[in-house]
């Protein structure tokens, strides 16, 4: 990774193909490694500084974060596909039964085939999307790693010594004898290595599912798998089985069948912020108490300096500003839910427009979220 960091800065670690039209460029070749004689001067500690403060990561940040966002949302619309699909066969079986016929029509099989394909693309899909996640997380891990590492080495190299005066190294024969100094480069590393080794040495658990990232996709699965109204997501430890595979499968496998959970849980959620009392743009939750706020409203509340209670009523985390980037991340879930509950709105007010439509099941999703979304009306022709 960092190799192709250094070529989007520019630098030509490797040298680009040319071709006639483009002017040729050249490599050339570093020379071999010397180990420093000296302790870093002034200027090489500054460079150090500000190599740990370079930003060329964004761009491969930024990268990060869109293909996080993006893997989230099509996991959760083929889910959300699925269960409308599902949902579209159950009502079509009432309806048939309602009116006493006992074999099941040629829709209603065309339906289950359809299904039936579905569900085995939606699993092979959700399979790879969550592996992918889990790379986007080690990825970004990395590059956090990989900054922490320079910074680390720059404080270090900062606290260090100045080289003596030249007068005190000379040694009987006048040459000047420098004591041995440590390899910056060797010490890189060494740290490096040492991160990795640390993440390499870490369970499933603690690398994905107390990640913010991993946690925000897997509810957004969870949500559209089940729906608004289905059982909530499992508690983070049962996300990932004790031989470190990730648990994949829907529900079922997911609740042990525990009734009890379903009953405790079917959280009412709401779309507006606590703070501000109307809905939310940038909805931001925490893992510690999973109250959700408008950013900016709760960057408001939070004061400058020391910790605050919670502000949902009755709750008694509490939040710093200074921890607000770990403490809190944007809650995509959520998001979708407000998306969906405007689009509804919308679709509401325009009933009519359906020229965009693309054949039976968009016109499921759509007849669906307008189920969800308001009181029933008289079906129109
Ligand atoms: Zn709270």
């Amino acid at each position: 990774m960092s190799r192709r960091l250094l070529n989007r800065s520019g630098n030509p670690v490797v040298s680009s193909p040319s071709s006639s039209s483009t002017p040729r460029r050249t490599t050339t070749a570093l020379p071999e490694y010397e180990p420093p004689s000296c302790p870093l001067d002034e200027s090489a500690r500054r460079a150090l500084g500000e190599l740990s403060n370079n930003r060329t990561a964004v761009p491969y940040e930024l990268q990060l974060k869109e293909s996080l966002r993006t893997l989230g949302s099509s996991v959760g619309d083929m889910h959300e596909r699925l269960r409308y699909q599902r949902e579209r066969l159950t009502r079509q079986k009432a309806a048939r039964e309602a009116k006493g016929v006992a074999a099941s029509t040629a829709d209603e099989d065309r339906l289950k085939a359809h299904i039936d394909q579905l569900e085995r693309d939606v699993e092979a899909l959700t399979r790879d999307s969550e592996r992918a996640v889990r790379e986007l997380v080690d990825h970004k891990a990395e590059l956090e790693d990989e900054v922490a590492v320079l910074g680390d080495l720059y404080t270090h190299a900062a606290t260090q010594q100045p080289p003596p005066d030249e007068a005190s190294l000379e040694n009987e024969n006048g040459d000047i004898e420098y004591p041995p100094v440590p390899s910056t480069l060797g010490a890189f590393r060494e740290r490096r290595q040492g991160k990795l080794e640390e993440y390499g040495g870490m369970s499933m658990h603690q690398r994905y599912a107390v990640n913010n990232d991993y946690a925000g996709f897997k509810k957004l699965w969870h949500d559209a798998a089940v729906g608004e109204d289905g059982p909530p997501l499992p508690d983070a430890s049962r996300w990932f089985r004790s031989d470190g595979q990730p648990v994949m499968s829907g529900i079922g496998d997911e609740m042990d069948g525990s009734d009890d959970d379903i009953a405790v849980a079917r959280e009412v959620v709401s779309l507006k912020c606590p703070l501000t009392l109307r809905v939310m743009k940038e909805p931001y939750s925490n893992r510690n108490c999973k109250h959700t706020f408008e950013k900016g409203a709760l960057l408001d509340y939070l004061p400058r300096q020391g910790a605050v209670q919670c502000p949902q009523t009755g709750c008694s985390q509490s939040f710093a500003r200074a921890d607000f980037d770990t403490d809190f991340h944007l809650n995509q879930a959520m998001l979708r839910r407000i998306h969906r509950a405007e689009a509804a709105h919308a679709s509401d007010e325009d009933l009519d427009d359906d020229e965009n439509l693309e054949g039976d099941s968009e016109l499921a999703v759509r007849a669906s979220n307008r189920r969800q979304s308001r009181q029933p009306k008289r079906e129109r022709r």
